[in-house]
């Protein structure tokens, strides 16, 4: 059996993938970027670490209605945004409060809603590199069928989990799942797959954003998970409802 043949057996679990196109720099505070500066309601203060009190990096913010006119794929409306602690003091708050886990509490994970005028925000200084602002300008679509382990695991399909032949032969032959960043898609698994569940449906939650650390060395986002991805996910139905972790090899 070819690719053809493989993939025509697993069509109906095709994702559409999009990469980010990155230029170096800040861009406005509603737009989609890595670092830089975030929306931030009128009297809000930067977000800080509830266990170091420190300022946590904004890892990414996404305009969710900007990237759906882009993409044609309805991830939510707003503004996504991920604040992580990346300070380095012993011990560190990624260690202490499970940072990798999608209950880690050293982090800003949110849907919001932007309302009123941006405030003008200057960043403060944060340790121990400060991420360097990247901008993203646009999309590069792929597609991507899911690993055999992944349908296994999360029994996409019984007959085909079943076929471990099959699943065999579709971990062996399907390179489609980039491991890059990437607003949807399937995972790129450094260790097993994870099923997360939403917290208010109980329905599975699907890759949102994949975060690759070390993908845009311009924002040398580099930190704990800096052999690992970052992943987040949501919940198809209630798109607020969103979780961060990571796995590292
Ligand atoms: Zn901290
Ligand atoms: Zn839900």
């Amino acid at each position: 059996m070819g690719l053809d043949g493989i993939f025509s057996k697993i069509a109906k679990f095709k994702r559409k993938a999009f990469l980010p196109i990155t230029a170096q720099g800040d861009s406005g505070p509603l737009d989609s970027k890595f670092s830089g500066i975030p929306f931030l309601e009128e009297g809000e203060k930067w977000p800080v670490c509830p266990n170091c009190k420190k300022p946590m990096q904004l890892f990414l913010q996404l305009n969710l209605d900007e990237a759906k006119k882009q993409t044609k794929q309805d991830c939510g409306s707003g503004l996504f945004q991920l604040f992580y602690c990346t300070s380095d003091t012993e011990p560190r708050c990624d260690t202490v409060c499970d940072g990798n886990v999608p209950e880690g509490t050293c982090e800003l994970v949110r849907v919001i809603i932007p309302k009123g005028k941006p405030q003008n925000i200057v960043v403060p200084k944060l340790e121990p590199n400060q991420i360097k602002p990247v901008k993203i300008t646009g999309w590069m679509e792929v597609e991507e069928f899911p690993s055999g382990t992944e349908i296994q695991e999360l029994n996409l399909d019984e007959k085909i989990a079943e076929d471990y032949e099959l699943i065999e032969k579709i971990d062996d032959e399907n390179n489609t799942i980039q491991q890059k960043d990437k607003l949807g898609g399937w995972p790129f698994w450094i260790q097993s797959p994870w099923l997360l569940e939403c917290k208010k449906c109980g329905k599975p939650m699907q890759l949102f954003f994949q975060l690759c650390s070390q993908a845009i060395p311009e924002a040398s986002l580099d930190y704990f998970f800096c052999d690992g991805i970052g992943y987040i996910f949501q919940c198809p139905q209630h798109k607020e409802e969103v979780v961060f972790f990571y796995q590292e090899s």
